[in-house]
């Protein structure tokens, strides 16, 4: 970083436990950077119960914002003077800024992946017949966007039956409880579960068997290390057109960055950033 922390440097910060292992400094330090924008952006350890003091510090120290990991999802929205309809709805906040003079709590990770999806395959749910596998908190951002963004349906396969029940019912009248049968004639299916993950005991395992589906199916896995999961290696290998999680991971801290600095985020360079730091990794 050739930037100087100076006596005008604001600040903005991940707040979470464990939190060390963030890859959003390396996003939104090079976001400032690329806009010479005099901002930095740490990450703050902070413990269970302690959410309410992390904004309240951005209070008092005049932050940018902050990004919220676990354990704080839920927390720190007491802490909000306001929180979007969207962090109501799935119960959960990623992100805080400042909007006229209130604090506000967000969730991005919905706008995130959609965002990811169009930058990365041009594609939109638009009209799409939509599989989520998992129902767990990136489930419940995604199963909560796709009705405004246009998908047809969508069914949900989980392995426990009630979560997908309540994740299907955050898209309406479109979700529903979903099966593998729905595999087969699928436009785009999503995986929001760990299996394939590096470095897990699931690294090696996959959510489901792309021999299922259509020729012309889309294949989004949340999953950005590795950059290539064994669904991702199959479902190349069978011609499917495919992403992983890596534009989810940057547009969701996009959104956040836009909602901070009031400028258009340069994905390019942050995008560009957390591969770097990826590929070192
Ligand atoms: P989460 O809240 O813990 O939910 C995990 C989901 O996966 C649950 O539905 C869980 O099912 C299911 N699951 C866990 N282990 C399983 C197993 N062994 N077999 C079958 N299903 C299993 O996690 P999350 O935060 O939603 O994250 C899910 C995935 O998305 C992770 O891979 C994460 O890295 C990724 N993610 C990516 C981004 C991004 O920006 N790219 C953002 C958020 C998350 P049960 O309900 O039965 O427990």
């Amino acid at each position: 970083m050739t930037r100087l922390v100076t006596a005008t440097t604001r600040m903005a910060a991940v707040i979470g436990d464990p939190v060390r292992h963030s890859l959003s400094p390396v996003i939104h330090n090079a976001g400032f950077e690329a806009l010479a924008i005099d901002g930095v952006y740490v990450a703050l350890p902070v413990g269970a119960g302690q959410a309410g003091a992390a904004v309240e510090a951005m209070r008092l120290f005049d932050w940018y914002g902050l990004s919220v990991t676990m354990p704080h999802k839920q927390a720190v929205m007491a802490a909000c003077d306001e929180v979007t309809d969207t962090a109501k709805t799935i119960n959960a906040v990623n992100c805080v800024f400042w909007r006229d003079g209130k604090v506000v709590g967000d969730s991005t990770d919905g706008t995130g992946w959609v965002r990811g999806l169009h930058a990365d395959l041009g594609l939109s749910p638009n009209g799409l017949k939509c599989v989520l596998v998992g129902a767990g908190g990136a489930a419940t951002a995604i199963a909560h966007i796709l009705p405004a963004a246009g998908a047809a349906e969508l069914a949900v396969i989980n392995r426990t039956a009630a979560t997908a029940a309540a994740v299907a019912d955050l898209a309406g009248r479109i979700g529903r409880v979903g099966s593998i049968d729905d595999l087969s004639d699928a436009d785009l299916v999503i995986n929001a579960t760990p299996l394939g993950m590096g470095s897990t005991d699931h690294a090696d395992k996959v959510p489901v068997d792309v021999s299922l589906l259509k020729d012309d199916a889309v294949v989004s896995d949340l999953i950005y290390h590795p950059a290539e999961t064994r669904l991702l290696a199959q479902a190349r290998e069978r011609g499917l057109r495919c992403q992983n999680g890596l534009a989810m991971l940057v547009h969701q801290a996009v959104v956040a960055f836009e909602h901070w600095t009031g400028s258009k985020a340069p994905v390019e360079a942050m995008t560009d950033a957390v591969q770097s730091s990826l590929r070192s990794r």
